[in-house]
């Protein structure tokens, strides 16, 4: 999967936070550039946010 934006390839984490942030059935996904300039936050924040949910066992990051 590629983001939607830019292109870029995807990693787990970000189509993770895609459907987490956007919609669980999102087709769109971004990456972390394009997910944090889209909800005002940075990379850092978007990358706790990810080991956030795969420590409370969210099946979309593990
Ligand atoms: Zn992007």
């Amino acid at each position: 999967m590629n983001c939607t934006a830019c292109g870029k390839a995807l990693g787990r984490d970000e189509t993770g936070l895609s459907r987490k942030l956007i919609s669980r059935a999102a087709r769109d996904c971004y990456c972390l550039d394009c997910l944090g300039k889209r909800f005002h936050v940075s990379r850092a924040q978007l990358q706790e946010m990810a080991e956030h949910f795969r420590r409370a066992g969210c099946t979309l990051f593990t």
